[in-house]
């Protein structure tokens, strides 16, 4: 099949033909139709966030089942489903307490003494996050899989896999925004659009976009935002004189120590920052300890929507599907394969919403 590779880092990637090797008892191989550009990848290319070369990276993905192993019965050829990154082993305290997404024994991959998915006469692959989706297809841990409702629109689903379902989710489940409560979202990329709609649909009364790109202000708007705000160092003071003190929540949505930092000022008392952009590995960020007390601050972070994928990516779907979530207008471009690099020239240039690539039918 061919797979978009990372050989090195902070170089383009290269497509390249690997083989996929067949389901073991507990896998399915999907072939991809859909598989969006997000940054969490771009921080793999860049070398913020490290992965062993040669790679497949990609994880936002929707497709076909092509076949399953010998154990799986709940997936068959010929279903429509979307992967996720949060695959879970069902026995650790955090999945036992209802918190699969962040299992801490995750199978993504296979164990060490068996043979590796990916592979080139000899060579191996890193599958990126037990997906590896920039490829014509995939081979999930049955975990990793959910089937999305009829008359959802393969070229459009991949984006629930992570775009919508970290974003939305990390309002909806992660915050529990509360109606008519304040909200900032600092990034306004594929993700923080996401957080915007979340927002809105838990009937925040003022979401305010902050963004250095004030290209994505108009984006931001038809996704629910009231106000919006050039990024930079003056953002958290602008956010509190049009709140008349502080959001009851800001959303980090970048991985930048700066805009943590920034995030975290615009709070008002009793105020939750919720961390959500993949900051690199060793950075770290201040917080006044004072501030945390005196103002009953809280800050949290969230992973891939903070509930399991399982219930809520189906449930997006169907909100996409009676117009109450929007998809459409996150695809800024549907591109090949082989364009993916110009993708993420696009993605650094703040040009896209979301570049997706879609595979030939
Ligand atoms: P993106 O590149 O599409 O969007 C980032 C946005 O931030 C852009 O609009 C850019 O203009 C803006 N920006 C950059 N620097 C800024 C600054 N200093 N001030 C204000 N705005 C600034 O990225 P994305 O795909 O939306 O991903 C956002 C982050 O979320 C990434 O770090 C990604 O790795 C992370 N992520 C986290 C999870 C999770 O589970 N928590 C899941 C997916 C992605
Ligand atoms: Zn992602």
């Amino acid at each position: 099949m061919k797979a978009a590779v990372l050989r090195e880092i902070q170089q383009p990637l290269t497509i390249e033909d690997v083989d996929l090797d067949g389901p073991g008892p507990d896998e399915v191989r999907v072939r991809v139709v859909s598989s969006g550009l997000c940054h969490s990848d771009y921080h793999s290319i860049s070398g913020d966030f490290p992965v062993p070369m040669p790679a497949v990276l990609g994880h936002e993905a929707a497709g076909i089942v092509e076949a399953v192993g010998s154990d799986v019965t709940e997936f068959k050829k010929g279903d429509r489903v979307v992967t996720c990154v949060s695959m879970y082993c069902g026995r650790c305290r955090e999945c036992l307490d209802g918190h699969n997404n962040v299992c801490s024994d995750k199978p993504s991959t296979r164990p060490a003494d068996k043979p590796a998915r990916i592979t080139k006469g000899g060579e191996v692959f890193t599958q990126y996050a037990g997906l590896g989706a920039f490829a014509e297809e995939m081979l999930v841990h049955r975990t990793g899989v959910t089937k999305i409702p009829e008359g959802m629109p393969l070229e459009k689903a991949g984006l629930l896999g992570c775009a919508v379902l970290t974003g939305v989710g990390a309002a909806l489940n992660g915050a529990q925004v509360r109606p008519g409560s304040t909200v900032a979202v600092v990034g306004c990329g594929g993700v923080g659009l996401n957080v915007i709609q979340g927002a809105k649909l838990c009937g925040a009364a003022r979401i305010i976009a902050v963004d250095v790109n004030e290209r994505k202000f108009d984006l931001a708007r038809t996704f629910g935002a009231t106000d919006c705000v050039k990024g930079g160092p003056d953002a958290a003071a602008e956010v509190k004189e049009l709140t008349d003190g502080g959001v009851d929540y800001a959303f980090e949505v970048i991985g930048l120590v700066q805009t943590q930092e920034q995030a975290l000022g615009m709070l008002r008392r009793l105020g939750t920052l919720m961390i959500v952009g993949m900051a690199p590995m060793a950075s770290q960020f201040k917080v006044p300890g004072v501030l945390m007390m005196v103002q009953q601050l809280q800050i949290r972070g969230s992973l891939m929507g903070s509930v399991p994928f399982q219930i809520a990516i189906p449930n997006y779907a169907q909100l996409y599907l009676d117009g109450k979530l929007k998809l459409d207008e996150m695809v800024s471009q549907n591109i090949k394969l082989e364009e993916i690099n110009d993708g993420y020239a696009k993605m650094m240039a703040g040009d896209v919403a979301r570049s997706v690539i879609v595979f030939d039918q």
